[in-house]
């Protein structure tokens, strides 16, 4: 693969030319855009490069790999990971040659972080062989299936996904394998026979995620200029997932047979709990989200969890350029910190860290309003 030329840079938002950001489930680094897979609901519309179908290369795989490790949110063992989770797919035919090289620069240099790489496409048993001779990484790879049949929204065929899922799943020794359930939209791919089909195929999966759609006004316009039917009438900041819709998979999941993965409604959780490791966004403060977690994992997300000492916590949130505004048992209240900051101190601390001018609200955890009832969070 080439890189793209100066020229081609130029038309690409400031975003994107941004190899390494910071997201909540981890740093994430995207020296590759472009893509040809054209999920009506994909992340490339928020970033304006949805046309661009072609996988282009920023900067080569050795530069990626200095940008990630000297990055300044970069911390060895400690910082979560994620590779080519924003613009392309890291499985493409011509993607795949640089995930791999870039996991073994990573893993030659003795680095025990979690990375995530999420796919949709094809996993095939070579790959896995590469990812089990990883030595040092924790890695997941995260398989998205969301059974939509309408190829208006998701003209991949979800076959390829779940083909994906077993062959990994068959033959992950040292990698982990996590069910990518999503997104789940009412009247879509909510009927009981999408959800039957999803948590069969949970039995594939050392964990299983679910959620729902990231449904903002970029994605809405895609719905709306290409006659999609709308799922919803608003659009909102966070994933959409209605109380209901959860309740039902829930309910759902308690009367399968056995063998299949554990649920978990966050993707960190998911990760953890593959790897027998405590969830590094420390959700455990926030309790209510641990009631479908086991009790091994909800005993080592505990141990690992304690309410920061006031000072430090001051300190280290005065030194990224906020303010602390409090600690409470579920999260570090601050200010003046951006999205990427927050992350960077919540994945230090292992212990949420939430913005005061952004309320959580209990039960509907960095969760859209929509769909659920609108209940202040207690102080
Ligand atoms: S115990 Fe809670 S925080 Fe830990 S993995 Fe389970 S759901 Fe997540």
């Amino acid at each position: 693969m080439g890189l793209l030329s100066e020229a081609g840079r130029v038309g690409l938002r400031p975003e994107l030319r941004e190899v390494v950001e910071y997201r909540k489930s981890g740093l994430s680094l995207n020296w590759i855009v472009g893509c040809p897979l054209d999920c009506g609901y994909c992340v490339r519309h928020l970033f304006g490069n949805f046309g661009m179908k072609v996988p282009r290369a920023l900067t080569t795989d050795e530069e990626a790999v200095e940008a990630l490790v000297s990055h300044r949110f970069f911390r060895p063992h400690v910082t979560p990971v994620q590779l080519l989770n924003r613009a392309t797919d890291p499985m493409l035919p011509a993607v795949k040659p640089h995930l791999l090289r870039v996991l073994g620069m990573l893993d030659e240099r003795g680095l025990t972080n979690h990375v995530l790489v999420i796919t949709r496409w094809r996993i095939e048993p070579e790959d896995c062989a590469a990812l089990d001779a990883l030595r040092n990484l924790r890695v997941t790879m995260l398989v998205t299936h969301s059974g939509i049949e309408d190829d208006r929204v998701e003209p991949v065929d979800s076959g390829i996904a779940a083909e994906s899922l077993r062959t990994a799943f068959v033959h992950a020794e040292r990698f982990r394998v996590v069910l990518y359930w999503r997104p789940i939209v009412p009247g879509l791919n909510d009927s009981d026979a999408h959800l039957a089909r999803g948590l069969e195929l949970s039995r594939f999966a050392h964990a299983a995620v679910f959620t729902g759609l990231f449904y903002r006004d970029e994605i809405r316009d895609y719905y709306r200029s290409h006659g999609l039917p709308e799922p919803y009438e608003d659009q909102a900041r966070r994933k959409i997932f209605p109380e209901v819709l959860e309740a039902r998979i829930l309910a759902a999941a308690a009367g399968r047979p056995p063998g299949g993965a554990v649920l978990f409604r966050k993707t960190s959780c998911a990760v953890a709990y593959a790897h027998g490791t405590a969830d590094y966004n420390g959700h455990v403060g926030i309790r209510e989200l641990c009631d479908i977690c086991p009790v091994s994992q909800l005993a080592r997300c505990e141990n690992a969890w304690s309410v920061p000492d006031p000072g430090v916590v001051a300190a280290m949130v005065k030194e990224v350029g906020g303010r602390l505004v409090g600690i409470t048992g579920r999260a570090v209240v601050v200010e003046g910190l951006d999205e990427q900051r927050r992350y960077f101190l919540q994945h230090g601390l292992g212990f949420q860290v939430h913005d005061a001018s952004k309320p959580h609200h209990p039960h509907r955890h960095g969760r859209a309003d929509l769909g659920w009832p609108v209940i202040p969070e207690a102080s």
